[in-house]
């Protein structure tokens, strides 16, 4: 007899990754049960000190796109077609990041993206979302996992037969202890993902955390009058200042979020930021211009807390038939490329593509997911930590600017034969290691290109067209 029932799919996590893939697997026919650790809507405390507007792009996009959520996603963009650099000699340059109409990223709040999400989510037939239940642990073996939730919370929806409860007392209250089986277990539970440690300890496999020796922390150029942008509403602002930098992405009520990346130690550092008077001194002398429309800077510094910056990189991600990580509890990466939630988002296309060529045989469609992200993911997570260098060091550097136009250019005489790398990993959808691969090899051409040259009409073009298709004898 042919089975056609699709397996239950248990989701733990319902941040961007998680809502987005139980809206995908609904649509697929899929019985999904979503569980969050958060109640609803109160994102506000817990998020605080996180970034609360990301930059979205192509890939993102396209998995948007593919759940048909594009139109509602869209009214919540702001498009940044470029960077706004601002110099230390007090200059601002505009440097667009592509070439065509379409090549722009989008600015887009987190909160909300994520509350459009998890509404979706909620209103799909076949999907039913649990808040307030946090994930202590899971045994594959027994494929059960036990959630947690404290006794103010709200109780789990009646008349499921496959959870049992058990109330834990302790010094600081009552806690409530859920087991629950599951079928297919998806951990989608985001950078400290309670799923991936038990999913490593079960699989024998291994996992690591490395930390930056930079913080970052969020501050405000609140919005002018009338909700009047202070600063040119479409664009993505740097302030690179050689070691650290200050960056700010516009948000639709007229406000920026502002993000300092610094050292963690050293002067300057977050640990000699201090002092009120050693705040205000450092803005004003490094970021007069960011500083000049940021009224509340010292009681935001105070406020806000430092975040850190890490990449996690863990193998296997899946176990067996029944277990699968994905987004930030697989791989997440530093923020510099704009592409943590673009690459999670990736993730769940990738996953739809395989089950629409596997059906329901988990144990194929979680071995191919492996094989194939993995590789993407230790890309993006490579040219990400490259990017801070670019960010905070290269752009205001004359050469940069040079290999960015003969980039360009290249692009416009030889279309798909050179697209650079930015270009490849925002706009376009080839695989991430694909584009680290050219990208290198970018790299070599514009460096030789660049040697002699200071400016791109010295550039032998016929030269340029053999380096590019590898029949140059110099390469
Ligand atoms: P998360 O967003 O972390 O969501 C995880 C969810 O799981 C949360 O809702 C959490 O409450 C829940 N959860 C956690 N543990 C449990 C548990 N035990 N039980 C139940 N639920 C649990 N990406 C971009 O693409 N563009 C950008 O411009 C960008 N900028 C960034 C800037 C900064 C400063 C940072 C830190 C990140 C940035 N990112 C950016 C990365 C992006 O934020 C992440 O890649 C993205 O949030 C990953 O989504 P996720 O759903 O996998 O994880």
């Amino acid at each position: 007899m042919i089975m056609n029932k699709k397996r239950t799919i248990t989701i733990v996590g319902a941040g961007l990754t998680g809502s987005l893939l139980g809206v995908l697997l609904g649509q697929r026919g899929y019985v999904v049960e979503l569980f969050e650790r958060r109640q609803r809507q109160s994102e506000s405390n817990e998020d605080s000190g996180r970034s609360i507007n990301l930059a979205l792009s192509r890939r993102g996009i396209d998995a948007l796109k593919l759940a048909g959520l594009m139109d509602d996603v869209r009214p919540l963009l702001i498009p940044m077609p470029g960077r706004m650099l601002h110099l230390e000699n007090g200059r601002s340059e505009f440097s667009p990041y592509g070439q065509q109409e379409s090549e722009v990223i989008y600015s887009v709040s987190r909160q909300e993206l994520n509350q459009l999400l998890v509404d979706k989510a909620v209103a799909a037939p076949k999907v039913e979302v649990t808040f307030g239940l946090q994930c202590r642990s899971i045994d594959f073996e027994n494929k059960t996992i036990q959630f947690e939730r404290e006794q103010s919370l709200r109780q789990p929806s009646s008349g499921d037969d496959r959870s049992a409860e058990v109330s834990q007392s302790s010094d600081t209250g009552v806690s409530v202890l859920t087991n629950h089986l599951f079928d297919m277990l998806i951990g989608t539970d985001g950078a400290g993902s309670q799923v991936r440690r038990n999913l490593i300890q079960f699989t024998g496999g291994q996992s690591n955390s490395d930390f930056l020796d930079h913080d970052y922390k969020e501050l405000e150029i609140p919005a002018g009058e009338n909700g009047a942008f202070r600063l040119e509403k479409n664009a993505l602002h740097i302030w690179p200042r050689g070691n650290f930098m200050l960056i700010a992405l516009p948000n639709l009520d007229g406000s920026f979020t502002v993000t300092l990346f610094l050292p963690k130690q050293g002067s300057p550092s977050f640990q000699s930021l201090n002092s009120k008077a050693a705040v205000r001194t450092f803005f004003d002398g490094v970021f007069p211009t960011a500083a000049a429309v940021m009224p509340d800077l010292i009681k935001d510094f105070f406020d806000h807390p430092a975040g850190r910056l890490g990449t996690v990189r863990c193998r296997p991600w899946h176990a067996g038939d029944c277990g699968l990580i994905l987004g930030d509890a697989a791989h997440a990466i530093v923020p510099f490329h704009g592409q943590g939630m673009n690459a999670a988002f990736e993730d769940c296309s990738e996953l739809m593509r395989l089950l629409d060529a596997h059906g329901d045989d988990w144990a194929t469609v979680n071995r191919k997911f492996s094989e194939i992200r993995k590789p993407n993911a230790d890309a993006i997570a490579e040219m990400a930590l490259e990017n801070y260098k670019t960010m905070r060091l290269s752009v205001a550097d004359p050469k940069y600017a040079l290999k960015k136009a003969i980039g360009f250019e290249l692009e416009r005489r030889f279309g798909r034969r050179f697209i650079p790398r930015y270009s490849m990993v925002m706009f376009h959808a080839m695989p991430y290691a694909e584009a680290l691969a050219q990208g290198l090899r970018q790299q070599e051409i514009l460096d030789r290109l660049t040697q002699s040259v200071d400016s791109i009409d010295a550039v032998d073009w016929t030269w340029a067209e053999a380096l590019v298709d590898g029949t140059s004898s110099a390469f």
